[in-house]
């Protein structure tokens, strides 16, 4: 891995010393972006020159004027890298998740500014894989929330009808046993077709899956797939679903304990950032930064896009 001479142990006040210097900022987030060196967003000459007083480059081909934020989760923000790599480390390596109001109390910017720079990070933490999970595969589902808010109208009133808890955002989640990985989604509804969906897309057929004994989980052929029935027992030999419930209960703890309330719509970033922590935590902080570091180019995201 790419270090930026942080050492892998380096921790949270190395890091803000590190950071003070804007020259290493850039340096660090210009070694992440371009691995061959700078180069024109507009016509990838690499013929430019640096202005050191505005710490931008122009490209000497198409003349055109660029800073290391272009292309990545920090364009268009007036907030110094030094503040936005703090915050980063801040959310790579904390337990149970960071409020806008801790983030802005620490870097001193606005509580609205450092809620759409830690949504900005979730989205460089999202790793969408294209690869299936393989072995054995604990499914589960669970709920969230308890608020109304957390659902459309039309939605509320399904529930009441009883295909849920009222008011609350239900997850679904698969945990791949022999890498310790979850991916979770946002899901509507417990329905047969939404479910197996999942299953579908992010386990290769032939592995084995073990759910509870909820009957959406019934017809999945291409599977070895075992049930434990919770009204009967919670580990039957191999067949359990506890490391995926071990998931549920941290990522709970955060969303109460520090987010309080989510908006249904902005579940989703916060699975991807407790999802991250949770599949990374073995790495040091260090070089969980580093993965968040490498992951900014390419996700730029809007104010508009953000708030949705
Ligand atoms: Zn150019």
């Amino acid at each position: 891995m790419e270090s930026v001479n942080l050492n892998p142990k380096s921790g949270l006040m190395d890091a803000i010393r590190y950071f003070s210097d804007p020259m290493v900022c850039l340096e660090t987030v210009s070694k992440a972006k371009w691995s061959k060196g700078p180069m024109c967003p507009r016509c990838e000459s690499q013929n430019l020159s640096f202005i050191k007083t505005r710490r931008m480059w122009t490209c000497l081909d198409c003349r055109k004027q660029f800073s290391v934020k272009v292309g990545t989760i920090f364009e268009d923000s007036a907030i110094g890298l030094d503040k936005w790599l703090t915050g980063m480390w801040l959310l790579a390596n904390c337990k149970n998740g960071i409020s806008s109001y801790e983030l802005a109390k620490d870097i001193k910017v606005t509580q609205r500014s450092a809620w759409f720079m830690l949504q900005r990070i979730r989205h460089a933490m999202h790793t969408g894989s294209i690869n299936k999970m393989t072995g054995t595969i604990e499914a589960d589902e669970t709920f969230i929330g308890g608020k109304a808010r957390f659902m459309h109208a039309h939605k509320r009133e399904e529930k009441i009808r009883g295909r849920g808890p009222m008011g609350k955002a239900i997850v679904f989640g698969m945990l791949e046993r022999e890498t310790g990985k979850v991916r979770a989604h946002h899901v509507t509804t417990r329905r047969k077709g939404e479910l197996q969906h999942h299953v579908r897309e992010n386990v290769e057929a032939g592995s084995h899956v073990y759910t509870d004994a909820l009957k959406s989980y019934d017809g999945l052929q291409e599977y070895t797939h075992k049930v434990i029935d919770h009204a009967e027992a919670y580990v039957d030999g191999v067949v359990h679903t506890n490391r995926m419930e071990n998931f549920w209960s941290l990522l709970k703890r955060a969303i109460k304990g520090t987010y309080v309330s989510v908006e249904p719509f902005h579940l989703f970033r916060y699975l991807d950032e407790q999802s991250f922590r949770f599949n990374e935590r073995k790495a040091t902080d260090a070089e969980r930064f580093q993965m968040v570091l490498n992951c900014v180019a390419g996700k730029r995201l809007t104010y508009n896009q953000v708030r949705g």
